[in-house]
């Protein structure tokens, strides 16, 4: 590994997604200006959803896996964010994005003036793939219904889809992240609840390995949209400052 571009990058990326982004005059920060509605029972059947992935050993990922990463969250988020699978880290630690992207889409999140704990983190896939090999077919079939469920539960205003497998997975599309990106898509339950406003955007660790100030813009703009589309402020200008 390179050490020093990953410092560089470290750098640069903390710049751009905490402050060396935005306008002078403008809200450093977003400020969400809906009141998030409760639902006490969301909670419960959340926590029932995680027992089971828990105890799941419906593919092969269930041998392998350290710790199931069911999911974390406000379990009345108005944004669920979607990642493909767990990481090493995250299945030694039982829980999503903790890792160098997870570094990276907190700060996207605290970009957008939100915390961590105000949305819902997840995946599709609950255990880690060994190696972090993509999951095969046969092991999404057996756990998109978990995913399915906590949809189904926390019923969000915005589903933000990071990455191509999230994306294509939900949408049930093999259209390239680079079509589906940066638009309102549409998104309905099991159970036909809908439409969820649907937009997916880079993975952060595509980010991270494709590192260039476009796609960091490009993610950026595809958030504001979110943003904008909550009522929370955004700065007036994308433009970058530095
Ligand atoms: N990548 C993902 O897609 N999910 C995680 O939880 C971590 C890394």
């Amino acid at each position: 590994m390179d050490t020093k571009k990953v410092i560089r990058q470290h750098k640069e990326m903390n710049e751009f997604f905490s402050g060396g982004f935005t306008v002078k005059g403008a809200p450093r920060t977003a400020v969400p200006q809906t009141v998030f509605p409760h639902n006490d029972t969301n909670k419960a059947e959340l926590a029932k959803i995680a027992a089971e992935v828990a105890h799941c050993c419906c593919c092969g990922l269930g041998k392998t896996r350290k710790n199931a990463v069911p999911g974390e969250g406000n379990p009345n988020a108005q944004i669920i964010f979607v990642g493909e699978a767990p990481g090493a880290d995250e299945d030694e630690q039982g829980r999503p994005f903790v890792g160098r992207s997870g570094q990276l889409l907190d700060k996207i999140i605290v970009a957008m003036g939100l915390q961590r704990q105000e949305v819902f983190i997840c995946n599709v896939i609950k255990c880690r793939p060994p190696d972090n090999r993509d999951p095969k077919p046969d092991e999404i079939i057996n756990c998109i219904h978990f995913l399915e469920t906590q949809l189904e539960i926390i019923k969000p205003e915005i589903i933000v889809a990071l990455g191509a497998h999230a994306a294509r997975t939900l949408l049930k599309t093999n259209d390239a992240i680079g079509q589906l990106r940066g638009k309102f898509l549409e998104y309905y339950t099991a159970s036909g609840y809908g439409p969820i406003k649907f937009m997916a955007t880079y993975h952060p660790s595509y980010l991270l390995r494709n590192y260039s100030d476009d796609n960091r813009r490009r993610v950026w703009e595809d958030m504001q949209k979110v943003m904008r589309e909550l009522g929370m402020l955004v700065p007036k200008s994308s433009k970058k400052s530095s």
